[in-house]
């Protein structure tokens, strides 16, 4: 079933950065990925990581900073 006729794909991508290592990456992930916690970093394969919330772009007119 299709919602309006503005089907744009929105792949949520979410930023990391890994405690073990300090690198930085971005996933996409679904919300069952998501929910499931199961991200390892792409260098280390560590599973300390920390998402990190910068720049999340909502399309917004007013700036909050
Ligand atoms: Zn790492």
């Amino acid at each position: 079933m299709e919602v309006g006729g503005h089907s744009d794909r929105i792949m949520p991508t979410y930023e990391f950065r890994c405690k073990a290592c300090g690198a930085e990456f971005t996933k996409i992930l679904t919300m069952a990925e998501r929910s499931a916690g199961d991200i390892s970093c792409p260098k280390c394969e560590s599973m300390e990581v920390d998402q990190v919330f910068s720049g999340i772009s909502v399309k917004t007119d007013k700036k909050t900073w």
